[in-house]
């Protein structure tokens, strides 16, 4: 963080200095413009084969200097402003380290397959990107065969995602009708937030639209009444606000702009849930826990060094300290073995015993003597043999 301020205040430093430097450039330059326009102009008018006065040779030799001055003046700005430029990229040196070399292991991408693999997440998080042109370019490019279907969802929900940041409830009402029961089973609220803010924008144009959310209420929202009867009677409750408007009723809630933030997400979560996506692009789940892991990284490899201890990490799928990337970044359940405090692995999984406590299989197998075994916890007797192997 310390070295994004660092860089940030140089950037800054280039964007007031270009400020103020346009502005002058601008305002010298219009002033010459017209100044010179201006001596044109006097001189189209003169009948021909006039001779220019003294006077006016010294304005137009005036005019000269003035224009070679302020192109000199110009430059020399320039040139200043280029240096306060290239001292952004010497922050940028001075503050970030360039060299990751020892907290990546470059053998993850090398090989054909393994390049294959990576061109096709890319290209993948263009497709979810909606970014269409440059996956297909991409997967051109790399030789990836794309077939439609898999395109397709993207392509749809991107543009319905498009209408509905400007506003338009159409598209995405059409496809939560198509999907009504697949997103009822998942309990989604989705429809029902749209119609919602169909009936709220009716409603926001005065009593001329009266009839109109009338009958759209008795259309759409009859059936979610059981369902959000609460919600309901408060659209219903609008209805009486009318003439002066709900700016100023007790519904003047229904009008936060963060509904139509709202609705954005929770099309997308829901959509991607239907669908079986996950929400978040995995390409940049990892690119940001990478960003997240890499000042540790970088910390404990100076230690390493410190220490000559370099070798320890090399050829490891485990990262040597455990990095914690926040609540948002956990996607599956762990177990810690109480009895050996370790995190379970394939090779050492969670083992249920008969009265419920769970252990390593590690510890089950230090703690069993034959075929006894003694819970560590309640303590009973048990033959280790019925354990039964947990799976998160
Ligand atoms: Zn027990």
């Amino acid at each position: 963080m310390e070295a994004c301020n660092a860089v940030e205040r140089e950037v800054d430093k280039v964007l007031s200095k270009f400020g103020a430097i346009n502005e002058h450039a601008e305002a010298v330059l219009r002033d010459l413009i017209n100044h010179i326009q201006s001596l044109k102009k006097d001189l189209e008018e003169a009948p021909p084969n006039q001779e220019l006065t003294a006077a006016q040779v010294q304005m137009l030799k005036q005019a000269m200097t003035k224009v070679r001055d302020t192109v000199q003046r110009l430059a020399t700005d320039h040139r200043d402003l280029h240096s306060t430029v290239s001292k952004v990229g010497k922050a940028i040196d001075r503050n970030f380290i360039a060299d990751f070399a020892s907290t990546s292991r470059e053998d993850v991408f090398s090989g054909p397959e393994k390049s294959h693999l990576l061109n096709q997440i890319i290209c993948q998080h263009f497709y979810r990107q909606g970014m269409l042109d440059i996956a297909d370019e991409l997967a051109v490019e790399a030789g990836i065969k794309t077939d439609e279907g898999r395109k397709e969802p993207f392509t749809e929900l991107n543009y319905i995602l498009d209408c509905l940041k400007q506003r338009n409830l159409e598209p995405a009402l059409e496809w939560a009708k198509k999907h009504r029961e697949a997103l009822l089973a998942q309990n989604s609220s989705l429809e029902f937030k749209l119609h919602r803010l169909h009936f709220i924008r009716l409603v926001q144009q005065g009593p001329s639209k009266q009839r109109e959310a009338i009958l759209y209420a008795r259309q759409n929202l009859t059936q979610f009444v059981v369902r959000y009867e609460k919600e309901v009677q408060s659209l219903m409750g609008t209805l009486l606000y009318l003439p002066h408007g709900i700016q100023s009723s007790p519904y003047s809630h229904l009008l936060d702009p963060t509904l139509w933030l709202e609705i954005h997400d929770v099309f997308t979560k829901e959509a991607c849930t239907l669908l079986g996506l996950s929400v978040d692009s995995p390409l940049s789940v990892c690119i940001n826990a990478g960003c997240t892991a890499l000042p540790a990284l970088l910390n404990i490899k100076q230690v390493m060094q410190q220490r000559q201890v370099t070798g320890i990490w090399n050829g490891k799928d485990e990262l040597p300290i455990e990095i914690d990337l926040g609540k948002q970044s956990r996607y599956h359940s762990v177990f810690a073995c109480p009895i050996l405090r370790q995190q379970s692995t394939e090779n050492n999984p969670p083992m249920k015993l008969v009265c419920g406590h769970v252990i390593s299989r590690d510890a089950l197998n230090k703690l069993a003597n034959a075929n006894k075994l003694k819970c560590p916890y309640c303590p009973a007797e048990q033959n280790p043999e019925d354990a039964r192997l947990i799976y998160f």
